[in-house]
């Protein structure tokens, strides 16, 4: 997660610093989890408002951002259906797209137990759709290898 300071860190999009608070939005989160995702560079940035409102996706990531924070606390474990008291021993799928044509849209934000991946009746599907998201390089990201990890056995 970036560190800003105001009147020193500069805008991710005009590169000129970021002045009063009211001017620029800050994403301190990896909220665009798809690094081959057109809005994949607001993660962790910050950008002037106006510059945000020039950019073709600047809309759209504001909307995002607000979608994302709306998602954070904890919805009941798609496999369990227990909902886990923190974030501490679960994960969110978060924002894996904003098209609803995508063969992402439907895994959006859904919360699993470390403990509950390989039991998920959705993960080897997700998987190749990963798969063939990546060799169209369309998606880019550690989500794969991590459901892979976590379904293999320890040891
Ligand atoms: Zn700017
Ligand atoms: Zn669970």
């Amino acid at each position: 997660m970036g560190i800003f300071i105001i009147g020193k860190s500069k805008c991710g999009l005009c590169n000129d610093v970021l002045g009063k608070p009211d001017d620029f939005m800050s994403f301190n989160r990896t909220f665009v989890g798809n690094q081959a995702d057109p809005m994949a560079f607001a993660n962790d940035g910050a950008f002037h408002i106006s510059c945000l409102e020039e950019h073709e996706h600047g809309r759209a990531i504001l909307q995002r951002w607000g979608e994302w924070l709306r998602h954070r606390e904890p919805t009941p474990c798609a496999v369990c259906g227990i909902t886990p008291p923190n974030h501490a021993d679960s994960f969110s799928l978060g924002s894996m797209t904003i098209d609803p044509n995508s063969p992402l849209w439907e895994f959006n934000y859904t919360r699993l137990h470390f403990r509950c991946v390989p039991t998920w009746p959705h993960v080897k599907r997700l998987l190749k759709v990963l798969a063939q998201l990546e060799a169209a390089g369309v998606y880019r990201g550690a989500l794969a290898s991590t459901l892979m990890r976590l379904c293999s056995p320890p040891g």
